[in-house]
């Protein structure tokens, strides 16, 4: 199975495995989709199964010369182009042009890929063209185009365009644990979920310090309730980490949410046998008014802030309400 590694995107693959078991690859693929959906995982995966030199079905198999030297990165009929700064300039796409004139070193195909195809100027792009209009046989081309930019219409026109759309919950969570074998699954979760199912994402999204003041603040926030004055200083302890945050306590607002989010989910489709996540005991005591009350309390901050209210006020008021 050449897609075995991916999780999820059912639809590229049953596309591409149909199309590599009957001989009939296209020319020129556009895999097209958010940033860290997976797209260039997926063109990696496919590049490894087609310069894969075994026969059988179970593709890569990781032995063969093919395989080898592909994981090494030096697989002499595969080429990698990604931007030269902001864009890919015209000068790497006449050296591919070079390149692919002459037949793949070995018996099979030549397999090209060209990362942030959507940076490509007008020149570039028609230069492109060129090799997508009369392709040089045994070369597959592999676009992947980021949605941050159109991507130019007559390069639309000469490629099979594969979609991909964010994943599951459930498959992002897979691909975070996957990728940062490091996180805890909370974490994991929450980073998947505020990635929007593009996991490709987390890594910018990671931050250590926010990441522990999310658990921290789970923790208070679903504790048992201590004597009022020990709850306080505790709220306002954690308040003040909070203010300090600098761009990250938006994203610390979010994962807050999503564990509220969570809970009432739980509270309404509760799973038998599911496994106890944190605050099983406090989620006891809270009905779906308070829960609302709370995503409501973080909505409020957040709104505050982007109005420049003070800060460390905001945060104060939101713990002392959180933890309540
Ligand atoms: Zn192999």
């Amino acid at each position: 199975m050449v897609f075995s590694s991916i999780i999820g995107q059912v639809k590229a693959k049953k596309l591409l495995t149909r199309a590599m078991a009957a001989d009939r690859l296209a020319h020129g693929y556009l895999f097209t989709g958010p940033d860290g959906v997976g797209k260039t995982s997926f063109g990696l995966a496919l590049a490894a199964g087609l310069l894969c030199e075994q026969k059988s079905a179970e593709k890569p198999c990781g032995h063969c010369a093919g395989c080898l030297q592909f994981a090494s990165g030096n697989h002499p009929d595969f080429l990698r182009i990604c931007p030269d700064g902001a864009a890919i300039k015209i000068d790497q796409i006449r050296g591919l042009k070079k390149a692919v004139s002459f037949s793949p070193f070995g018996s099979g195909v030549r397999v090209v890929l060209i990362e942030d195809v959507q940076t490509m100027r007008r020149e570039a792009g028609n230069s492109l063209l060129k090799i997508l209009e009369e392709p040089p046989p045994d070369n597959v081309l592999l676009l992947i185009a980021s949605e941050s930019e159109p991507v130019l219409p007559t390069i639309l026109s000469r490629c099979q365009i594969i979609p991909f759309s964010p994943l599951s919950d459930d498959q992002a969570v897979q691909v975070v644990e996957k990728l940062h074998p490091d996180l805890n699954r909370e974490d994991a979760r929450s980073l998947a979920l505020l990635a929007g199912g593009c996991p490709g994402q987390v890594a910018a999204l990671r931050d250590e310090a926010m990441l522990q003041l999310r658990t921290d603040c789970i923790q208070a926030i679903t504790a048992v309730p201590e004597e009022p004055a020990r709850q306080i200083e505790l709220a306002l302890d954690l308040a003040g980490r909070m203010a300090e945050l600098q761009e990250n306590l938006d994203m610390l607002f979010d994962l807050l949410a999503i564990f509220f989010k969570d809970q009432i989910v739980a509270q309404l489709s509760p799973v038998q046998g599911a496994e106890v996540s944190p605050g099983a005991a406090q989620r006891e005591r809270w009905n779906l008014q308070h829960l609302s009350d709370k995503i409501l309390a973080v909505d409020a901050a957040r709104n505050e802030l982007a109005r420049n209210c003070n800060r460390g006020l905001v945060c104060e008021v939101l713990l002392l309400e959180l933890v309540a």
